[in-house]
């Protein structure tokens, strides 16, 4: 389970964050690719966006059912 105390920081604000167990794989850009980028050095991933219709909460959901690091968060705020 994703840990909200080790949010990455470039996470942009709301319920959905990556922490800092991402290695990365990059599976998560295949199913979220409007939600999810990688950072500069591509060290990790991270929500640029947050998603802001059901569609897009059904892709975050997919990213984080993909995950294999468990790396994806919902926090619920
Ligand atoms: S699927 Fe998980 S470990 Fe892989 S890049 Fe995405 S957040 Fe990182």
């Amino acid at each position: 389970m994703a840990d909200k105390a080790s949010k990455q920081p470039e996470n942009v604000p709301g319920a959905w964050f990556v922490d800092t167990t991402c290695t990365p794989c990059r599976v998560c850009l295949e199913e979220a690719p409007n939600l999810l980028k990688y950072n500069d050095d591509e060290t990790y991933v991270y929500f640029h966006k947050q998603p802001e219709n059901d569609e897009e909460n059904g892709a975050a959901q997919r990213a984080m059912d993909v995950c294999p690091t468990l790396a994806i968060g919902n926090d619920g705020e």
